[in-house]
C-alpha cells in the first residue's frame, strides 16, 4: 500500500448529467482526497494530445469529438492505492460489463460515452498529472 495521486476527468457526459458531485462524492467517501480539480473545455490539441497512445485506434476521432462535445471536470485524487481505487470505483471501460454499483454501470451510455476517465498505472498516472497540473496547482492532502 502506498499513497499515490491519479489523475481523473468528468468526461462531457457526466458534467452534463450534473453528475460532478456525486462522483466526486464518490471519490471522498471512499478514501480518495481531492489535490487539485478544475473545469475545463479541452480544445482538439489538449484532446487529442491526452489521447495520443490511441491515436492509431479506429475510435479516435469519435473519442475526440466526444471529449471536446463540452466541459469536463478534471482533478488529481489521492490517497492509499488511489489508482485502483479509483479504477474500481469507475467499473470497467465498457459499461456493459462493469460492476453493479461502479460509476460506469451506474451512469455510462456506451463503451465510447463512459462517465469518467481514470489513470491506470503509476506511468501513466504521473504523465496525465503533469499534462493538466503544474505542481503548485495541487495540494498535498496524505
Ligand atoms: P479506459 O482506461 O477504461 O478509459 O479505457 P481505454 O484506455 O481502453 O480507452 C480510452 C477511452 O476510449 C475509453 O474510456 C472510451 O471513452 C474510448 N473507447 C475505448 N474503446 C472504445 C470503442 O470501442 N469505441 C469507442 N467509440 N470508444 C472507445
Amino acid at each position: 500500500m502506498s499513497i499515490q495521486r491519479t489523475l481523473s476527468i468528468i468526461k462531457p457526459d457526466g458534467v452534463a448529467k450534473n453528475l460532478v458531485g456525486e462522483i466526486l462524492g464518490r471519490f471522498e467517501k471512499n478514501g480518495l482526497r481531492i489535490a487539485g480539480t478544475r473545469m475545463q473545455w479541452l480544445s482538439q490539441q489538449e484532446a487529442e494530445g491526452f489521447y495520443a497512445v490511441h491515436s492509431e485506434r479506429p475510435f479516435f476521432g469519435e473519442l475526440v469529438e466526444y471529449m471536446t462535445s463540452g466541459p469536463v471536470v478534471i482533478s488529481v485524487l489521492e490517497g492509499e492505492d488511489a489508482i485502483s481505487r479509483n479504477r474500481e470505483l469507475m467499473g470497467a471501460t465498457n459499461p456493459a460489463e462493469a460492476a453493479p454499483g461502479t460509476i460506469r454501470a451506474d451512469f455510462a451510455d456506451s463503451i465510447g460515452v463512459n462517465t469518467v476517465h481514470g489513470s491506470d498505472a503509476e506511468e501513466t498516472a504521473a504523465v496525465e498529472v503533469a499534462y493538466f497540473f503544474r505542481s503548485t496547482e495541487l495540494c498535498a492532502r496524505g
